[in-house]
């Protein structure tokens, strides 16, 4: 154990990096963000799930003297963040509501006398009397706010608890706050300083986009079959499958388990002992497969998640940046699948009516102003990362991405573009720019409805000039008129008036292009059995077989230590294993993510595995 009365002072960041993590390098803004504690320098950090957040704060605790106190909401990752640290021979420790009276006393205690490198509390701690002192009596090194978008009535997690923290820095004001966060759009990111009246902050924002997730949207026809499809491209792979609701959850779950496959359920409606054990198989590998509500997840740290499904379009941009997020978290390829279809606004809206917590006007609207950039989302043909990552307040730089749909060409620019856009911006004119997108779509297919009868839209020389067409086509088309610029959209009910641009385009003409889905494309892909897209690796069948064993190991270790698998190693070191094939301890330490004591600890049971394969020993 490393006591944090003893701190590593002839170590440099770059050697406990080394010594501790395995890692030649740095990710992007870690060592900035150790530098910023270590100079005692408020900061706010903002990086991607996966950016390495942990280690920004994990690393520096190791070379100041005191205690590093980690104020993080999520009770599961809390146990998982200690366990890893202890894993490494870093002396850590957390405080919530988990553990008993002694067992709080205990820890309080050793804090004392300064044995903890790290302490995480719940936020709800500070504001329990006499804790502040409790604090003050003890040595703190500094204070790091963990998910600190919670602390913002704007951000899309808000929590009560976290108010506490807006006296931190009057009751330390010599003691650097720190906040680290994966989703914070500008004006959060302001909040979060204000909130915590961080001082001349260093403010890093990573690169937002995700490289190594793939985006795709689709059209919901058959959720069940588009589901499979998804998860046949993955066996044995873990996968997160999201519903609206807690009926489709139970629907979904049980059909999928009638196919054979691993899957648990997980929704408020189950019982918390039903949530935790489920949660608990995902985490060690015996469940592939979460069905869930958006209620999975917060504490969710397993890092080889390969997709994420959403069967439905969730209520904001960050929600589902979020979601989509918790895949690959390794830095592994992945994929994420949105599912989507109008109705699901249509959903959310009552939903959010129907909620006691639905708030003041103001809120509401910010809530529906979200949820119509969700649409957007999926109803426009653009580069999903550069959506994704200009949403966040980023500039994206490349022409194309190369992983989503859109930049993978699954999509084909229609012939007539000018056409069918002079049809539909007339078709708005005619309406009297009063109408949405659906509506507008209706009248140009020549649908019959009670609306259309009641305006009596019928009439207009616009109706039906689209009738060849497929609705979703038409409110695609729509949408990306509206990206364009030819049109806009009112905020608050998604009314359509033509810009002047637009108005230009119909009386003079002039290039446009709209697409839609090349559907045998995607299927023919799908046949194969594979996404049409590279990035899933190409292994031989020995080396599928020799991950797949050491997978087995990894779990076998991880239960006689009773800790998460990917807490013992990452999949990241498992094919590193597997590409490398180490026979001594000198090779096993040159892998990225073993440190020393993993090395000397855990490197001679997965060598001796090595070895044995590589000489064709039965068994595998
Ligand atoms: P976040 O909390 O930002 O989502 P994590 O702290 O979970 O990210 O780290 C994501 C993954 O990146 C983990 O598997 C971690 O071990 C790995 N990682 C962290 N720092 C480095 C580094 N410097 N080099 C390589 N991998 C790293
Ligand atoms: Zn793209």
């Amino acid at each position: 154990m490393t006591p944090a009365h003893s701190p590593e002072s002839t170590h440099t960041p770059h050697s406990l990096l080394k010594k501790f993590w395995g890692y030649d390098d740095f990710l992007p803004l870690q060592e900035t963000s150790v530098q910023a504690i270590l100079a005692g320098q408020d900061s706010l950090t903002i990086l991607p799930t996966g950016g390495g957040k942990s280690l920004c704060y994990q690393l520096p605790a190791l070379l100041m003297s005191g205690t590093t106190i980690v104020i993080s909401p999520l009770v599961a990752l809390m146990k998982d963040q200690v366990d890893t640290l202890l894993g490494l021979e870093i002396s850590a420790a957390y405080l919530n509501s988990t553990l008993n009276a002694s067992q709080q006393r205990d820890t309080i205690e050793r804090f004392l006398q300064g044995d903890y490198r790290l302490l995480y509390v719940a936020p709800e701690r500070l504001e329990a009397a006499g804790f502040m002192d409790t604090l003050r009596e003890g040595d703190v090194a500094a204070f790091i706010v963990d998910e600190a978008h919670c602390i913002s009535q704007w951000g899309h997690d808000f929590r009560p608890a976290y108010r506490a923290l807006q006296k931190l820095k009057a009751a330390f004001p010599n003691k650097g706050i720190h906040a680290y966060t994966a989703t914070a759009t500008p004006t959060v990111q302001d909040d979060i300083c204000t909130a915590l009246s961080l001082r001349n902050p260093n403010r890093m924002v990573g690169d937002f986009t995700r490289p190594n997730l793939l985006y795709r949207v689709q059209y919901r026809s058959d959720t069940l079959k588009q589901v499979c499809q998804v998860i046949d491209r993955h066996p044995n792979e873990a996968g997160i499958v999201y519903c609206i609701s807690r009926k489709d959850v139970d629907q979904l779950s049980k059909s999928l388990q009638g196919k054979g496959h691993r899957v648990l359920p997980y929704h408020a409606g189950l019982s918390d002992q039903v949530r935790a054990t489920n949660q608990a198989a995902f985490s060690n590998e015996q469940a592939d497969i979460i069905v869930a509500t958006v209620a999975f997840g917060m504490g969710i740290d397993r890092s080889n998640v390969r997709y994420v499904i959403h069967t439905a379009i969730p209520k904001s941009i960050e929600h589902y940046q979020q979601e989509a997020g918790r895949a690959g978290r390794d830095r592994l390829p992945a994929e994420c699948i949105l599912l989507y279809s109008g109705a699901d606004v249509v959903k959310w809206r009552d939903i959010m009516k129907q909620s006691d917590t639905a708030g003041s006007d103001e809120i509401q609207k910010l809530a529906l102003s979200k949820l119509f950039e969700m649409s957007n989302y999926c109803q426009r043909i653009l580069c999903r990362h550069r959506f994704l990552v200009e949403y966040f307040g980023q500039p994206f730089l490349k022409p194309s991405c190369g992983h989503c749909d859109c930049c993978l060409g699954e999509y084909e620019v229609m012939e007539g573009g000018e056409v069918i856009a002079q049809k539909i911006l007339s078709c708005v004119f005619r309406t009297r720019q009063k109408f949405g997108a659906q509506h507008v779509a209706q009248v140009l297919q020549g649908a019959d409805t009670e609306k259309i009868r009641q305006f009596q839209h019928q009439e207009l020389s616009t109706y039906g000039l689209l009738s060849e067409f497929d609705r979703k086509n038409i409110v695609r088309w729509i949408e990306q008129l509206v990206h364009e610029n030819f049109l806009e959209k009112e905020a608050e009910y998604g009314s359509l008036r033509l810009t002047p641009t637009g108005i230009q385009l119909l009386k003079e003409g002039g290039t446009v292009s709209l697409a839609q889905p090349i559907v045998q494309k995607a299927s023919k892909a799908s046949k194969k059995g594979k996404a049409p897209v590279e990035a899933m690796e190409d292994w031989s069948d020995e080396a599928q077989a020799l991950f797949e064993a050491l997978r087995r190991l990894r779990r076998q270790i991880a239960t006689e230590k009773r800790v998460p698998p990917y807490i013992i190693f990452s999949d990241v070191t498992l094919k590193e294993m597997v590409r490398l094939r180490p026979v001594n301890l000198s090779d096993f330490g040159e892998l990225r993510g073993v440190g020393e004591t993993k090395r000397q600890e855990l490197g001679p049971r997965f060598i001796e595995l090595i070895d044995g394969f590589q000489a064709g020993e039965s068994g595998f």
